[in-house]
């Protein structure tokens, strides 16, 4: 029966950090330090919670299919913008190239970088075209605006994973002053720097800012995620959107979250904080990063050793072979709890 299966699902698919905590579990380690995923240590916000369970007594109700409640605290968050919602930025994407992009259209992605956009644009039938960052992972606006010729959708993501590099706002306007499609900027991990790309959204109705409320906002789990999007867009959006997408639970979450704002103030400081002892600290070169992650190059060594001794000694880090276009020698690990950043600086210095 396989033949029945598209040609753009035969090969692999996203690839998540599962070896590395089964070879931590075989060297029974019960709860090693979970630096693979880019999760926020600390819990969601108490009002988050409390807002989902009162939720929960209602879930015989489909949920607001415009996301009204959660549009409107996003409003009040961030000002008087237009928002989509999803099930993660994830599905965001997805929606986003699927009311762009035909067979055979080529998608332009700045890599290396985050591989969902590539899978997502193959599943709809497109082809994803790799435009190179430079050596140190920043991205050169004249080559990006020369791949972008011709093309109707582009992905930029900043602070990029896994290299952490941030693109300063100046680049992002010389980029979208010269392309004619469509600019996604993936903004996920935002949160954890100075830069602001919000404002360009009253200038440009080509820029579509993607969000997430998985890694800040600690809510991962309940998959929220949210674009600003160009008024004239939203309604072509809207018609591709799968309905109901974001649920009553994860809305309800949401709007908490947003209107406890300060609950991600000490989360980001100590992200800060690790960010800079990481690259203090660590025996091998750390890229700047403005997420709650750090890229170590950890050469002449591989990943992949790197990733199975350091799972072995119960540290579960994330190899980035997988990323296109990085090689063979990085690892990304993520900013955990105090305990978990501690063991990893103690093993990857005892390598
Ligand atoms: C985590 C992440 C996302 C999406 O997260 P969701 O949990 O689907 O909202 C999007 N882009 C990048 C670069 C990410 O790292």
């Amino acid at each position: 029966m396989k033949h029945l299966i598209r040609e753009c699902f035969q090969g692999e698919g996203y690839v998540f950090a599962t070896r590395a905590a089964e070879i931590a579990r075989a060297h029974g380690h019960a709860r090693p330090a979970r630096l693979a995923s880019n999760e926020n240590p600390a819990g969601p916000s108490p009002e988050a919670v409390r807002r989902a369970v009162d939720a929960l007594g209602c879930v015989n109700r489909y949920p607001d299919e415009t996301n009204r409640g959660f549009a409107d605290a996003l409003r009040a968050y961030h000002g008087d913008y237009r928002f989509v919602a999803s099930v993660g930025m994830d599905g965001i994407i997805e929606t986003v190239i699927r009311t762009l992009i035909n067979d055979g259209d080529e998608v332009v992605v700045s890599t290396p970088t985050y591989s969902f956009y590539g899978i997502a644009v193959r599943a709809q039938g497109g082809t994803p075209v790799s435009v190179a960052r430079r050596a140190d992972w920043s991205v050169d606006p004249e080559t990006f605006i020369r791949a972008c010729k011709g093309r109707k959708l582009a992905f930029l993501c900043s602070p990029n994973n896994p290299t952490g590099t941030v693109t300063p706002v100046e680049d992002i306007k010389a980029i979208l002053d010269e392309i004619k499609g469509i600019l996604f900027l993936d903004a996920a991990y935002i949160d954890f720097c100075d830069e602001d790309y919000r404002p360009l959204m009253k200038e440009y109705d080509n820029l579509i800012i993607g969000r997430t409320m998985s890694k800040a906002f600690s809510l991962a789990g309940l998959r929220i995620g949210y674009a600003f999007v160009p008024t004239w867009y939203e309604p072509y959006y809207m018609t591709a959107a799968t309905p109901f997408t974001l649920n009553s639970v994860s809305q309800a979450a949401g709007e908490g979250a947003l209107a406890d704002p300060s609950h991600t103030i000490p989360i980001v400081r100590n992200v800060e904080v690790w960010r800079g002892r990481f690259a203090k600290e660590s025996p091998y070169p750390v890229a700047p990063s403005g997420g709650n992650f750090v890229l170590v190059d950890v050469a002449p060594a591989t990943a992949e050793e790197v990733v199975e001794q350091l799972a072995a000694r119960g540290v579960i880090v994330r190899s980035c072979t997988s990323f296109p276009g990085l090689g063979d020698h990085y690892i990304r690990v993520s900013i955990g709890e105090d305990w978990e950043n501690e063991r990893f600086l103690e093993e990857i210095s005892r390598l």
